[in-house]
């Protein structure tokens, strides 16, 4: 091949080291980074060489990609809530916004049912009634005081 035609779709110079195959071209290093630039992580600002993690649109590697509030790194496998931009792991997200059970004091994680009553919430399972103790959330229930109460039980 004549190195004359062996130009770079681009800047039409001579290719003389590395080339990247483009449409039925070649394109220069120079000009293959500029169309198509590698990702760079948000957080350190270097390229991402091997499998990173997308969020929220922006890059980050797999090591960079900390909890906004215990600053370890979240498993991109793993549910991930996003906290003013930023990501923040599933655990200290329920520690910190998730609302909570009136009984188990414990989170009502996402994709869970749960019920809401005058600005309180049970997991589906702890709403049960205050005497017998039997799960009320499928069911009519009556309010005394701080009791919820069952149908049998009023
Ligand atoms: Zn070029
Ligand atoms: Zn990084
Ligand atoms: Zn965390
Ligand atoms: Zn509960
Ligand atoms: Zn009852």
């Amino acid at each position: 091949m004549n190195p004359e035609c062996f130009a770079c779709a681009d800047c039409r110079k001579a290719i003389t080291s590395q080339f990247y195959p483009f449409n039925n071209d070649y394109l220069c290093a120079n000009c293959h980074e500029a169309r198509f630039p590698k990702k760079r992580c948000v957080k350190c600002g270097s390229v991402i060489t091997s499998a990173g993690i997308t969020f929220g649109g922006a890059s980050y590697h797999a090591a960079c990609f900390l909890c906004v509030t215990c600053k370890q790194p979240i498993n991109a496998q793993s549910k991930i809530s996003m906290v003013e931009g930023q990501p923040c792991c599933v655990n200290c997200y329920e520690d910190r916004h998730a609302k909570r059970c009136s009984k188990c004091q414990k989170a009502i994680v996402a994709d869970v049912e749960y019920l809401e009553f005058e600005d309180k919430y049970w997991h589906k399972e702890c709403f049960v009634c205050s005497k017998c103790q039997r799960c009320i959330a499928e069911e009519s229930f009556y309010q005394d005081g701080e009791l919820i109460l069952c149908k049998d039980c009023i």
